[in-house]
């Protein structure tokens, strides 16, 4: 999934009347009700339940042409992840798709703007990070994307200058100090160009996060010698054989990233946490937390992951809010109730260029002792949004 075509469904707008459809699609193939294609039933019964509850409701104007889209889409596709979300709006004639390498759970919904929430928790989950496999002369890179590994480099970086060293000739009488000394300059040499494999590795995938693996006097040298840049990205390290199979290294460092997760959330929670308390640049409670994306400060959302509640959405302007008023604080109009506010709190927040973290374990203690939702704010404050 590519970080451009995420960020282009994050952007997609509210529009003012339904036209928005989408589609989470469990299709993995180690599901016995999926195989025969049992994905494409799955859907055409979810279609006829939606079909059937906007029956003679104008809100169902053009249901039928999205979903006959999204069977036709389906109808002709081969499962290659273990889900599908489909996105479509019949106000642009847009249509989008995206493999999913995680289980996603069969849902449909038929709305004036994407169901992002389970596309967005599984990118919090899977961020993607880089694995540097290097010892004295050999160097291998991969790329963990959406909790699958891919090799994308696998070379020697002895090269000539290593045959230099071992080379007989004038050296030959040299002293042994010296030669040691050769090895530690050839040794550094053969960083060097790792280095550069690195830099431009970082510049290709653009991970956010690195893993060093390897030998460790190796490592310990790569470390020191990376720039500041690279070198703030790296989350752990750990000793691995250069021959170790590619599943064999997704299974030693899928631990280390999921542990980094783990206590980065904790941080920012207690963080958010403790700087709401203090009525700094943060809020908890859904209440707050809802204020604060309908006046667009949100820099970071956060919630604890399986939070809901019901809430009420305006009409016309979308504001959200945890209790029923009798009308729009912000534009006057009706209200109308929805069963879970959170999922709506997350696109919005999307929409808006807000991050979104779901947070579990610990991290998801603290914040359901605080109300299970929290923000951190951005640093100015726009004026709120009215349509
Ligand atoms: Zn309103």
């Amino acid at each position: 999934m590519k970080q451009a075509e995420v960020d282009a469904l994050f952007a997609r707008p509210t529009r003012r009347r339904n036209s928005v459809l989408s589609v989470y699609l469990n299709v993995d193939q180690s599901h016995r009700i999926n195989l025969n294609r049992g994905f494409e039933r799955q859907l055409k019964e979810m279609s006829t339940t939606l079909r059937r509850s906007f029956k003679e409701d104008p809100a169902g104007a053009g249901l039928a042409p999205a979903l006959h889209r999204a069977e036709d889409f389906v109808s002709a596709y081969t499962p290659q992840g273990r889900g599908l979300a489909l996105f479509i709006d019949e106000a642009d004639g847009f249509f989008a798709h995206q493999e999913l390498a995680f289980p996603a759970a069969n849902q449909v919904r038929w709305d004036r703007e994407l169901l992002l929430q389970p596309l967005a928790n599984a990118l919090d989950e899977l961020e993607t990070y880089g694995v540097v496999v290097v010892d004295r002369t050999k160097l291998r890179l991969l790329l963990v994307q959406q909790g699958e590994i891919e090799e994308l480099f696998n070379e020697e970086i002895s090269g000539k200058r290593v045959r230099h060293v071992k080379s007989t000739g004038p050296e030959h009488a040299e002293s042994s100090n010296h030669n040691e000394r050769r090895a530690d300059n050839q040794i550094r040499e053969n960083l060097r160009d790792v280095i550069q494999r690195v830099k431009e590795f970082f510049k290709e995938q653009e991970p956010r996060r690195l893993i060093l693996a390897g030998t460790p006097e190796t490592v310990a040298e790569l470390r020191k010698m990376l720039p500041a840049s690279i070198e703030s990205r790296i989350i752990g390290e750990t000793r691995l054989a250069m021959s170790a199979p590619v599943e064999g290294i997704l299974s030693v460092v899928q631990p280390i990233a999921a542990a980094y997760e783990r206590s980065t959330e904790i941080e920012r929670v207690t963080e958010v946490v403790t700087t709401a308390a203090r009525k700094g640049k943060a809020v908890v409670g859904l209440g707050q937390a809802l204020q604060a994306i309908n006046s667009d400060r949100v820099w970071e959302l956060m919630y604890s992951a399986g939070f809901q509640a019901p809430g009420f959405k305006c009409s016309e302007c979308s504001a959200l809010f945890s209790a029923e008023t009798p009308e729009c604080v912000y534009c006057g109009s009706t209200m109308h109730s929805l069963s879970d506010i959170v999922e709506r709190a997350v696109e919005h927040a999307l929409r808006k260029e807000a991050k979104v973290e779901v947070v579990s374990g610990e991290a998801a203690t603290v914040l359901n002792a605080a109300g299970g939702i929290g923000a951190s704010l951005r640093r100015r404050t726009k004026p709120p949004v009215t349509v």
